[in-house]
């Protein structure tokens, strides 16, 4: 049965010494999945740039100066050799991401499209399309979607110092549309904000106190990108995002957490540190969304000298 977390019990936890809150998650990780096995996503950004959200972290805002130029949505060709690619690359899932906040009716029409293409290929599919209706859920459901992706990236007091074009409580509405319709949700967050360790605490309560646990767990660490309003946030200390890593396998035991954003920041010494917790899972190509990611050739290096293989 799930386990209800309050936040005083979770933060004792966080504030345990270094190595008894490590040795803690590892077990908890053990205990449950094969800690040598690590499940492999990529990413393929569908509808760049020229988003109406004002989402402090993100290049594809279209209020920030300096925002990415704004893409067409891409054509179910690219959709095709991005799933040949994500499969010659051994990766199980492949996930499409678009900027907006939510899909029109031909927006739904060519995404249910890619997802029968990425299926069509033997993998997983996951999409992160920002606000959804019922109605857009089930849609996606019949298309065969396995993952929607939707973080809420923060705790709920610190989401609004982020994000003012829409609310917490709006994300949480989405998931629970996502979650009716029977599709494995994929909800995480980003350190290294300006948040408090608190705020990660919190976030990570709130995603252990929902109805039930998100399948997939993606803590991204901020990268800083040119010209929007969290350029120049201080990097985050290492070992508080290795103990929220941690925290999240103990709260999340059956969630795969994803390594996202922010790899290519992070040394292959933190990276180890976070497996060892109870990451499990990563993104895998050279570039994300808009942002560099640790080469694939790194992670192939790095998989040999850590013994791990992929799921
Ligand atoms: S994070 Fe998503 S919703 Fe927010 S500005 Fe970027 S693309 Fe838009």
């Amino acid at each position: 049965m799930k386990k209800t977390w309050t936040y005083d019990k979770a933060k004792t936890l966080f504030d345990l010494p270094f190595n008894d809150l490590l040795y803690k998650a590892h077990t908890v990780y053990r205990k449950n999945f094969n800690s040598n096995a690590i499940q492999i996503s990529t990413l393929l950004n569908i509808k760049k740039g020229g988003c109406s959200e004002d989402c402090a972290y993100c290049s594809q805002s279209a209020r920030h100066k300096g925002s990415v130029e704004p893409k067409r949505r891409v054509d179910l060709n690219t959709v095709r050799e991005a799933a040949k690619q994500a499969k010659l690359l051994n990766c199980s899932r492949l996930c499409m991401g678009a900027a907006w906040r939510s899909p029109t009716e031909p927006d739904m029409d060519a995404i249910c499209e890619m997802i029968q293409i990425v299926k069509s290929y033997g993998l997983e599919s996951c999409v992160t399309l920002g606000f959804l209706n019922e109605e857009q859920t089930n849609k996606l459901k019949n298309a065969g979607l396995d993952y929607y992706n939707h973080n809420i990236e923060t705790s709920p007091s610190y989401y609004e110092k982020i994000v003012t074009t829409h609310s917490f409580e709006d994300r949480l509405k989405t998931l629970e549309y996502v979650r009716n319709a029977g599709i494995k949700i994929c909800c995480g967050g980003i350190l290294g904000m300006g948040e408090a360790n608190e705020d990660r605490i919190r976030m990570l309560v709130v995603l252990t106190n929902l109805p039930s646990h998100p399948q997939s767990v993606p803590i991204n660490k901020l990268i800083p990108m040119p010209n929007t309003p969290l350029e120049m946030v201080p990097e985050m200390d290492a070992f508080d995002f290795i103990k929220t890593i941690a925290l999240a396998r103990i709260l999340l035991p059956l969630s795969d957490v994803r390594l996202s954003a922010g790899r290519s920041t992070m040394s292959d010494e933190m990276q180890a540190l976070c497996f060892f917790a109870g990451a499990n899972s990563i993104f895998y190509g050279d570039t994300l969304l808009t942002a560099k990611n640790q080469s694939m050739q790194q992670d192939e290096i790095l998989f040999n000298r850590l013994g791990l293989k992929k799921r």
